[in-house]
């Protein structure tokens, strides 16, 4: 077993670990270790934004869970929970869309109490992190690491789709991240030059050669190590052999909203009835430990397409788009140089409400289960999916087992509060009523999906849960905060233990109304300065 001493060691490179790997390493004078459990993602299949279904399948770069099966949920089978493995993590297999949700969002967490992250102290973190090819601005960036660009080569159903919107009575906006959040549009893509900028992309590949930072790709972390109250280590596997290193400053767990907490679990640390069930040494009680699981839970209207100006996997679908690999390999132009989810919006299901409370993504295919209906996939067909974006719903990621290659068990238990399945239905509707706009009329087939027998709140609702998707965006399981739930306080320290802190997605309170990546590396940015002045 070798042993070695670094300053801080980051467990995960994800979107928070890569920030962090890059800013803590900065200066020189720490000695940075970076643990990640997948691979380096310097494979060109990771930098094609048009590949995106791919990582569906993928065992390599998607640790692909699976929630706890419902009887009433995808017909008694589980929802599809991605997440991200190796370099870059969820931003080395999202669909890159750049989005920063609401400022009520952040200014909500203020309001709990944590100091530091409302909006206006976290927008010059988001301008920091943001090189927006449209120039710099009070709202934007133009020299951060993360580039931000307009959708090149979109499929023409999109320009109807915002028609639509507008026939439906619903506003347009052409930037979701400035003054006007409301509204539909085509959506901005962390891409650049045609390839993938994900985090690893924009903070730890141009870092990595720095001789203080130190990238252990295939290494996965199994505990922490407690020296009494305080975080002194890790332990890992990499290569069939545990190793052990130090850190003398601090150790930050980045491995996401379900692989955080579980390390955390693993290593003694959380709510004391659970660990006791496998026989885990409790180290440290800390009741909120997997709790406050929240996801942007999805429900989609399928439609069938009288038009084959969209994407199938039909035969003459596939062989329309045959020459996009070459298209892409010498030039970088095509299909593949773009996201699959073009265009959106964010809108309010009731004029009483004073902020959006759903957000659309609009796919120019049939697309469900993560992309994993194939045979749905071969029809001609466009979908619109919507997503309940506060969740008022709380679920829980716990351990299925000590062993750390098992699986986290993940309770989404999205439909526990009314507010959300009334948000949900009503969501459907205002699709439905998008759809059925005249800019649709030439392309309109049949509805799949909810189909025109539902008509009724219930009948809306199964329809929804018989094919229920995520926008994989879980946070909230090792929250911020100070009430008895919170596991880190604002300055994402492990509340009661010395010398570990969370940094990622899971510290997030609540679940801001909007696509999580951007919001999680300005997470890690505003914890690198809180680190470095610790
Ligand atoms: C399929 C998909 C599509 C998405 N689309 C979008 C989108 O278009 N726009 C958007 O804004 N957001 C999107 N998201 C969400 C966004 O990418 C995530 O919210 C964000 O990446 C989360 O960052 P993180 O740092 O919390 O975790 P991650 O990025 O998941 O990083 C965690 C890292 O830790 C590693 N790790 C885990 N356990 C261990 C261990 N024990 N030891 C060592 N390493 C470990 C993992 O392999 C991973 O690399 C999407 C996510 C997915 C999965």
């Amino acid at each position: 077993m070798s042993t070695q001493r670094y300053d801080f060691i980051i467990v995960g490179g994800g979107s928070a670990g890569c920030v962090l790997a890059n800013r803590l390493s900065a200066s020189g004078d720490h000695r940075v270790c970076l643990l990640e459990a997948g691979p380096s993602c310097k494979s060109l299949v990771v930098s094609i934004p048009g590949a995106f279904a791919y990582f569906m399948f993928s065992k390599k770069y998607n640790w692909q869970f699976d929630s706890e099966p419902k009887p009433d949920i995808r017909h008694g089978g589980p929802v599809f929970c991605p997440q991200g493995r190796g370099l870059g993590g969820g931003s080395a297999i999202n669909a890159m869309i750049y989005i920063r949700g609401h400022r009520r969002d952040y200014d909500h967490w203020a309001a709990l109490g944590n100091r530091g992250w409302g909006f206006d102290d976290l927008l010059p973190y988001f301008r920091k992190n943001e090189c927006n090819e449209r120039g710099g601005d009070d709202y934007h960036g133009d020299s951060g690491p993360l580039y931000v660009s307009d959708c090149r080569n979109y499929y023409r159903i999109n320009e109807h789709f915002l028609k639509a919107v507008k026939e439906a009575g619903y506003p347009l906006t052409d930037d979701f991240n400035g003054p006007q959040h409301e509204g539909a549009g085509f959506y901005q893509f962390t891409i650049k030059d045609g390839k993938r900028c994900s985090a690893a992309h924009a903070y730890l590949y141009p870092a990595e050669d720095r001789e203080n930072l130190d990238v252990r790709c295939g290494a996965q972390a199994t505990r922490i190590l407690l020296e009494g109250k305080r975080a002194s280590g890790i332990e890992y596997r990499a290569n069939g052999k545990t190793e052990r290193i130090y850190a003398n400053r601090e150790v930050i767990v980045s491995s996401g909203a379900y692989n955080s907490p579980k390390l955390l679990m693993l290593s003694g640390i959380g709510e004391k009835a659970h660990l006791d069930q496998f026989g885990i040494d409790v180290l440290h009680d800390l009741p909120g430990v997997g709790q406050n699981l929240q996801e942007h839970v999805d429900a989609c209207v399928l439609q069938e397409s009288l038009k084959t100006d969209g994407f199938t996997t039909s035969p003459a679908g596939l062989l329309k788009l045959a020459g996009e690999p070459f298209r892409y390999l010498f030039g970088k132009k095509g299909k593949l140089e773009s996201s699959i989810s073009q265009a959106g919006a964010f809108l309010r299901t009731s004029e009483d409400l004073d902020v959006p409370d759903v957000q659309l993504h609009f796919i120019p295919l049939l697309y469900d289960d993560s992309g994993r209906d194939l045979k749905l996939m071969s029809k001609n067909g466009y979908s619109c999916h919507v997503c309940v974006l506060r969740p008022k719903s709380t679920g829980r990621m716990s351990l299925g087992s000590s062993d750390p290659d098992a699986p986290p068990r993940i309770d989404l238990n999205f439909f526990d509060h009314p507010d959300d399945r009334k948000t949900l239905v009503e969501g459907l509707r205002l699709v439905r009523k998008i759809l059925a706009a005249p800019s649709f009329d030439e392309y309109r087939g049949a509805e799949i999906n909810p189909g025109p027998e539902a008509q009724s709140d219930e009948e809306l609702l199964a329809r929804a849960k018989a094919r229920l998707g995520l926008v994989y965006h879980p946070v909230g399981t090792c929250k911020m905060g100070s009430d008895d739930l919170a596991v880190v306080d604002d300055e994402l320290r492990v509340h009661g233990l010395e010398s570990l802190r969370v940094v990622d997605a899971s510290i997030m309170p609540t679940l801001i109304g909007g696509n999580t990546n951007a919001p999680t590396m300005v997470i890690a940015e505003k914890a690198a300065d809180l680190i470095l002045a610790g």
